[in-house]
């Protein structure tokens, strides 16, 4: 089934409790924090019912017939990844910009679990039945699904028994309806879906102590007891025509609070399972880090075309050493696209039979266009010139005292306007200087875990035996190095 995107606004419409700015929210859809990317999202959902995308949104269910979005799509073969790269490309051309959490980025999250059936059949068989029935819910509800992982976790130092229990989200009793959890994650874009898969931070679970913590389930957004304490919106404050990017496409996050929330047993996933937590943490991205980095390729190419036209209007781009700094990051950009391409070129089988990017080359990809990123955006602003944060916003633009001097200072050449230099020099700031991008930056270097995590994964899944090997004959080492 394909949502429009009015049944989408009208699915958030529950009840559910937000907060913002220390107000309670009357109606998410509308409020002008949540409005621009409420309406961006829900615009997503009424391309799929357009002669002019549907083809590259959707596609039939071969049992129902139905129409499904091709993003929540499971992916079996690679053909199915190509799919899935044409859908982000059509949404973020149609968007005119890049977001990060629509759905697409954290359905994966629930198929690595699905590949972790065996592990969850040994406390009770329903958990991979839930698991299995969850991701075909997605599919056939077409419902707009995100991630929590984190919990503020408190003094490390200390185990969570010592200190305040709720700092990591915990179980309080079990029901017969369900089980009762309270704690609280941070979550973004949970204003505004419909469910999470909620599952444990980064923690050592060899400690069964902890099994009250070892939990994963998916929560619906509007559930009683959650309450959604939202950072401030970065939207509503500030005019569209000074910060084209901050005004449509801030993703709010939140701290979900869950105040003895009851979980239905359908929607357990685990529960006092540690070794289910460990396996989940290790393969939490197999899937999902894909169209993580794949968005990482689309700021990639806002930085080098915003960074380039600026060096063009100016007469810089044949400047060596300006065409150096842009070789730069055409390289980063084509380092993204390489390990992309190849990742799916050379995908793998999961153990239950999906199609995962090759998880090495997936994995580094993901440390490349992360850990490069801020040298990135430096250089992009360094190409950009001072004049991104030195420009007098829109109103001086046209107010009649001072916009003859603006059109004298700005008309850069017969085929730079004034205007379309103002334009891109507010884009260009609203990319790389404002608030908005610097908590963009935070997020690409923490929303889908810390780099010590990604870096982590890469260890975890490079092949390091056949660098052995090759040790090992070159240096002419006996096998007993081998253990
Ligand atoms: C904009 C934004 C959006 C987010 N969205 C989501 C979301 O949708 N869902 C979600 O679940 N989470 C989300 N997060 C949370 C994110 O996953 C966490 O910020 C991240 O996991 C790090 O946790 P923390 O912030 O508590 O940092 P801390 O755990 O306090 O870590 C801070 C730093 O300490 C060091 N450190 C900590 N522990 C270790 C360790 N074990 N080994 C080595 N070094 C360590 C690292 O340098 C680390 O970066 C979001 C974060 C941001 C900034």
């Amino acid at each position: 089934m394909l949502r429009t995107g009015d049944e989408y606004r009208d699915s958030i419409r529950d009840g559910r409790e937000v907060y913002i700015d220390g107000e309670l929210v009357a109606d998410v859809p509308s409020h002008p924090a949540f409005k621009p990317i409420v309406d961006l999202r829900a615009r997503i959902y009424d391309m799929a019912h357009e002669d002019a995308h549907r083809e590259v949104m959707a596609y039939a269910d071969p049992a129902s017939g139905e129409s499904n979005t091709i993003s929540y799509k499971l992916p079996r073969e690679k053909q199915d990844w190509h799919d899935k790269a044409r859908w982000v490309d059509a949404v973020m051309r149609e968007m005119g910009g890049v977001a990060i959490r629509i759905g697409d980025e954290t359905v994966g999250e629930m198929w690595s679990l699905y590949d972790g059936s065996d592990v969850l059949d040994e406390v009770d068989p329903r958990f991979s039945a839930n698991i299995a029935a969850h991701i075909e819910r997605v599919v056939q509800g077409d419902i707009f699904h995100v991630s929590a992982n984190t919990d503020p976790k408190g003094d490390r130092s200390k185990r969570p028994q010592d200190q305040d229990p709720d700092m990591l989200l915990h179980l309080v009793k079990e029901t017969d309806a369900g089980i009762v959890v309270r704690g609280a994650k941070y979550e973004t874009a949970a204003a505004y879906a419909n469910q999470a898969f909620v599952k444990p931070t980064i923690a050592n679970w060899g400690d069964d102590k902890l099994s009250d913590y070892a939990l994963g389930f998916i929560c619906d957004m509007g559930a009683p007891g959650l309450k959604h304490i939202c950072r401030t919106g970065f939207a509503d404050s500030k005019k569209p025509e000074d910060y084209p990017i901050t005004t449509r496409f801030d993703e709010v996050d939140t701290l979900l609070i869950f105040d003895d929330v009851l979980v239905p047993w359908e929607n357990v996933l685990f529960y006092r399972h540690t070794r289910a937590a460990s396996f989940i943490r290790g393969t939490l991205h197999r899937y999902s880090a894909y169209p993580f980095v794949l968005r990482v390729l689309y700021l990639a190419d806002m930085m080098i075309g915003t960074a380039l036209f600026n060096c063009r209007q100016t007469g810089l781009e044949n400047n060596p050493a300006v065409r150096e700094k842009l070789a730069v990051l055409a390289g980063w950009r084509e380092g993204i696209n390489a390990h992309l391409t190849a990742s799916i070129a050379m995908a793998e089988e999961s153990p239950k039979g999906l199609l995962m990017p090759n998880q090495s080359l997936l994995y580094t990809g993901r440390v490349h266009a992360i850990s490069n990123y801020p040298a990135m955006a430096h250089i992009a602003r360094e190409l950009c010139g001072g004049q991104i944060c030195v420009t007098p916003d829109f109103a001086t633009f046209q107010a009649p005292a001072t916009k003859p001097w603006m059109d004298k200072f700005y008309t850069v050449n017969e085929n730079w306007t004034a205007e379309d230099r103002r334009r891109l020099l507010a884009f260009g700031r609203d990319l790389l200087n404002s608030d908005y991008a610097g908590h963009r930056t935070t997020f690409e270097l923490f929303a889908q875990s810390p780099p010590f995590a990604h870096l982590n994964a890469v260890y975890n899944n490079f092949d390091f035996e056949n660098a052995l090997d090759f040790v090992q004959k070159c240096a002419g080492l006996s096998d007993k190095v081998r253990g």
